[in-house]
Formats: C-alpha cells, structure tokens, sequence
C-alpha cells in the first residue's frame, strides 16, 4: 500500500490541460466593432475601462492581436480542481436515436457552480486579487454566474456583490443560498440600495427585473465604491478568451483519437460557452485550414441572432455600460415571464456576432417545450440531468441526428453540454405536468426593443 497515494499524484501532472488561452479575434480579418463610450460615441480607451473592469482583464479585452495568452500558474491550479472536463461519446443516445451519426458531448457541470461559467470567473477574480482589489460585483440572472464567481471568489480572498435577478431571488432559493455560502452577498435586483435601481422601480413598480437591471446595479456599485471592479460572465471578449479553454480542450481530444468534427453545436445566451467550444475550429476555419458547419442554438422567445438586428446597443437597461454592436433585441427586450430555459440576455457577443454576419456560423432558434423534450430523452439515457440552457443544444444534436438517420450520413456532431439542471426543477416541474407554455414575441415586440436602440451612426 505505500505507492497508494502515487497514481494520483502522476494522474495530476499529466493532465493534458492547455497552457495558453486562444484569442480567436487573432485571426479574424475582420475584427470584432470596439466597445464605444455612450457619451462621446468614440471607442472606449482603457483608461476609461479600468475605472470599470480590471487592469489586466481590460488589456485581453482591446488585445485582437495576440494569438494565445499564458493562463497564469494560479488558474491553472484552480483549473486541476475540475479540468479537464470530459468529452464524451454518447453512444447510448446514438443507439436510442438509431443514427448512423457519431455524437459527442463536452460536459462542463462538473464542478459545484453545475456550468461552464466558473473557467471565467476564477480567472476574472484572480486578476481581480493580483491588482490588490477588495471585491468586485456582478449580476446574476439564473444564478450560475453568480455561483461560480462566488466561489472563485472565496478561493481567492475577495469580497463578491451579486445582483440577483428578483424573479430568480425568489424562484431559485437554493442558488442564493449556495452563493451565501461561499461568502457571497445577494441583493434581489431591482433594489432600493442603488440611483439606478430606484429609479428602475420609479418607473416600471412591481418589475421582478432583468438581467439589464442587474447590470446597471452592479455597475453603479463597482464604480461608486472604492476598492471594487465589475465584472460580467458572458457577452466581452475577455469571457469569450478564459471560455476558448473548453475548445481547445475538445480539439487535444478529438485530434488524439483522429476524429474530425462535421457539425458544432452551442447553445447562445451571450455567446461565451459557443465562443469558447468552438474557437480553436473556428481559427482553422478562417486560417483556411479546416472547414465545420457551426450552429448557435437560442430559445425562440430571447432569438437575438435568428431575429435581432446588427447594430450597436446598451448592454443593460439603465444605459450605464458602454456601446457594443451585436445582433440585439434592444436593450428594453425582457422575454416573456413564461420562458424557464435560460439564455435571457437580448445581446450577443460582438466577436460572434461579426462572424455570423458574415456566414461563417449558422443559427436556430426552439420553443422550450422542444428543448426540454430533448432534455428529458437526454437525461434518460446519458444519465445527466441537462441545464435548459445546454438542452438547447441537445435539441439542435438531436435533430442533426435524425437528419443523418434520414440520409444515412455518418457524421461527426460535437455539442457542449455547458452544465446541470438540479435548480432548474421547478421547469422540469412544468414540462412534466404539461403546464409548460411557449410564447414567442411577435415581429411588433420586437419593434418596441428595436425602436430602443441608440442613435449614433452605424
Ligand atoms: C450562462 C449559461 C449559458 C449561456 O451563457 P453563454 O455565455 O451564452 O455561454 C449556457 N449554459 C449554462 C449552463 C449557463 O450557465
């Protein structure tokens, strides 16, 4: 027994985990549209940035030049707890779809937060510490980001403020109290403790709030309080940059088995799981040496990409936060109160925004009651209770997978499976009494969120 301890020790150090995080915007011809300040409609300096985000986080987020940034010793330690993250072949799915396609996942709920969302956040906090930083704040709509910075927080030693979505507050209790545990204060948004939260409340009393809401809170809070930066889980570059580490992690594995993908599939609420899954794919695309068909998946009540428009938006309702042109909704588009499925944000990340304008990825859109029927044949046989949001792609795999059952193509589907769905049961609630409703917003709900955006020119 005196060797037990060393096969662990061995497994530890030869983890193949990436070094370096992708930065796809290296290789893109056409870059990404800056961020630009609400006020003079120039690009934001980083001066200006850093009063927000910090130091370092700002310098990866105006960088579309460096191919690969080091992951620091640090992260990389964080990483070990709960990386690599498994790529699996879901052959009982394939058997119970009888596909001749090969259907692989890479599942990210392997870690407490139950989704993708922690591999920004510790990085996020760690260079929060590294430039001697007290706390920093957030929003939270569903609660996974909230979650993961909570604990990265508590790991790293800073103080975390999040801003919970009200309707979430009270639906999802159990989140709240696993952010309250690793030391994390919530705050239901909109609240009385900001200018911005009063003000939202003046005017719409009674809004269980948005995720729009929740971001000009804790912006209001990151820049009125010394000390403290805001940072975000989806939509920036930088998210998009700590997030390349699940798609490199995808390619190390497939290329060692020989298996070249056809079709990549993610879900797309602010693009942060997509951009990252597909990153190292999408760099052979536009290098010219590799091709795959990409398909971002949206719920068809929150379809920025299928139904948005390309155009410079706020990022959130109380227009605190820079410019940023992506397909949106407008920053006014709440979805309907009915829709559980996650993926709420009415924006899209810039970086893959740039890309689907020019056709190098497609997108679709699912009423939730497909998405969670999909979830359901997942969960029965690949004994995983899927998150809504990754059931999106599950959805969009599935139905890849019927089609080649049609032709008899043998291909290659990959799809992220970015987390777990243990606080989302009061969904799967509805979805199995059959009181789960689909409401997609007609073409004049959209107009009000359009007529919303900012007038500078495009
Ligand atoms: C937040 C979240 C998403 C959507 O966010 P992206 O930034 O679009 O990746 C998807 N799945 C899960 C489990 C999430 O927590």
């Amino acid at each position: 027994m005196k060797n037990a301890t060393i096969p662990y020790k061995i497994y530890l150090e030869e983890r193949e985990m990436p070094t370096a995080w992708y930065n796809l915007r290296a290789d893109m011809k056409t870059k990404p549209a800056p961020l630009l300040n609400p006020g003079t409609g120039k690009p934001c300096t980083a001066e200006e940035l850093e009063h927000v985000f910090c130091a370092d986080l700002v310098k990866q987020e105006l960088d579309n030049d460096t191919p690969y940034f080091e992951i620091p010793e640090e992260i990389r330690s964080f990483y070990k707890m709960y990386r690599p993250s498994p790529l699996v072949r879901a052959y009982c799915l394939e058997e119970k779809l009888q596909t001749p396609a090969k259907i692989y996942y890479k599942f990210e709920g392997n870690n407490t937060s139950g989704s993708h969302k922690l591999n920004s956040a510790s990085a996020q906090a760690y260079y929060a510490k590294k430039q001697g930083l007290v706390g920093v704040t957030t929003e939270t709509g569903a609660g996974q980001w909230g979650t993961a910075l909570s604990m990265a927080c508590s790991y790293f030693g800073l103080d975390c403020k999040v801003f919970m979505v009200k309707v979430s507050y009270e639906q999802k209790p159990f989140r709240r109290e696993v952010m309250r545990t690793y030391g994390a204060e919530v705050t239901p948004s909109p609240s009385l403790t900001t200018n911005v939260g009063k003000q939202i409340l003046k005017e719409h009393p009674g809004t269980t709030g948005s995720l729009g809401c929740a971001i000009s809170e804790a912006v209001e809070v990151a820049t009125s309080t010394p000390g403290y930066r805001y940072v975000l889980g989806s939509v920036l570059n930088q998210v998009l940059l700590h997030q390349s580490i699940i798609g490199l992690e995808t390619k190390a594995a497939l290329d060692k088995y020989g298996v070249k993908p056809d079709i990549i599939i993610g879900c797309a609420g602010g693009g942060s799981n997509l951009g990252g899954l597909i990153a190292p794919f999408m760099g052979e695309k536009l290098r010219g040496e590799a091709d795959y068909r990409i398909i971002a998946v949206e719920p068809a009540s929150c379809p920025s990409f299928t139904r948005g428009v390309y155009a410079y938006d706020f990022c959130d309702t109380g227009r605190v936060c820079p410019l940023a042109k992506m397909y949106t909704l407008g920053s006014s588009f709440i979805p309907s109160a009915n829709h559980a499925g996650g993926l709420r944000f009415h924006g899209m990340s810039s970086v893959l925004s740039e890309l689907y304008d020019e056709g190098l990825m497609e997108a679709r859109s699912y009423i939730q009651t497909d998405v969670f029927e999909a979830a359901v044949q997942f969960a029965r046989v690949e004994g995983i209770l899927p998150a809504p949001e990754s059931s999106h792609a599950i959805r969009a795999a599935i139905d890849e997978a019927l089609k080649c059952k049609e032709t008899g193509e043998e291909k290659t589907i990959v799809f992220g499976l970015t987390g777990t769905g243990y606080f989302d049961l009061k969904a799967y609630e509805q979805f199995n009494d059959k009181t789960m409703t689909d409401t997609i917003p007609t073409d004049e709900d959209l107009k009000a969120g359009f007529a919303c955006l900012p007038k500078i020119p495009q």
